[in-house]
């Protein structure tokens, strides 16, 4: 990486949740920021807020990241950067309910926001990365990539995506200075829940950690070797225990029929 200017971080989904909180973890380390999200408005108070708070640039970038122009403006803008030293691809969103019942329209959606965008603004930025020696991607995933789930087909599937990719894409990198991240969280406080209208509450609330903690996780995960990072101790749990032969699957299919049965009273509750 290069220390001799001031670090400079692309984060998409920078409006709330996790990708605001890297915002502001990576300004208190002084790094300048490109925040990258569809509401306008979000990105103005987050960036004024930062500007207030440290000595940093913050610019804002609204862009529709499930749409070819709004992906193509993030690619663009990525490509004329002198340097970049993290990418962060945090933006997402998920789908309550079966596969068949979502509209095709959302599940396209879905595969650009989670998988063609990450894949394409990794691509370019890459080039400028290896250039000046090093760089830091993490790809935002899920433990749902190692725990597919009725009722959350194709969010578990575009995650389980990052993760390959991230697997891969270090492979290729690790002996030129970029360090790739597959972050794997398990369920943290955002507006992840409210914009897919899922029963926060059908979820117990001991499982949430705070999205300030995972952000703290990931930057100091950094460190480590390993691609695939899940943050807190019962999350990584529940990733070995899924995993398990047999034991595993039995598991996931009782959680699932849990959470879709809460699911089906909450709705009926709503109706
Ligand atoms: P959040 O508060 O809802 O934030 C999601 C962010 O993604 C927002 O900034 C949103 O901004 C942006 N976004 C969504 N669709 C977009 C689009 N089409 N174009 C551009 N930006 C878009 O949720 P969060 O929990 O912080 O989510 C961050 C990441 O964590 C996601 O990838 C999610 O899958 C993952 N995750 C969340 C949890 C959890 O329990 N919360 C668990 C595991 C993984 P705009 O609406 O302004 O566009």
């Amino acid at each position: 990486m290069n220390e001799e200017t001031t670090p400079l971080a692309l984060i998409t989904g920078a409006s709330s949740g996790l990708g605001a909180a890297f915002a502001r973890q990576l300004a208190a380390r002084g790094c300048d920021l490109i925040l990258v999200a569809r509401r306008r408005e979000k990105l103005t108070a987050l960036a004024a807020e930062l500007i207030k708070e440290y000595t940093i640039h913050v610019d804002i970038l609204p862009s529709d990241l499930s749409g070819e122009a709004g992906i193509h403006r993030v690619e663009e803008r990525i490509r004329v950067l002198s340097r970049l030293d993290y990418l962060i691809n945090n933006a997402g969103f998920g789908l309550a309910g079966e596969f068949i019942r979502q509209s095709m329209e959302k599940n396209l959606a879905m595969l650009q926001v989670h998988c063609a965008t990450p894949a394409r603004l990794a691509h370019a930025a890459l080039p400028g990365m290896l250039a000046h020696g090093g760089g830091v991607i993490i790809n935002v995933s899920s433990i749902s990539a190692f725990t597919p789930m009725a009722g959350n087909v194709q969010y578990c599937a575009t995650k389980d995506y990052l993760v390959t990719f991230s697997r891969a894409l270090q492979l290729e990198t690790h002996h030129q200075g970029i360090k790739i991240q597959a972050l794997c969280p398990g369920f943290f406080h955002s507006e992840f829940h409210t914009v897919m209208r899922a029963n926060k509450k059908s979820i117990p609330a001991w499982l949430f950690m705070p999205a300030d903690e995972v952000a703290r996780r990931s930057l100091a995960a950094l460190r480590n070797k390993r691609v695939i990072y899940t943050p807190g101790f019962l999350n990584q749990l529940v990733v070995f225990v899924v995993r398990l032969p047999g034991l595993g699957n039995g598991l996931l299919t009782l959680f699932a029929r849990q959470i879709a049965r809460r699911r089906r009273d909450f709705l009926k509750v709503r109706e």
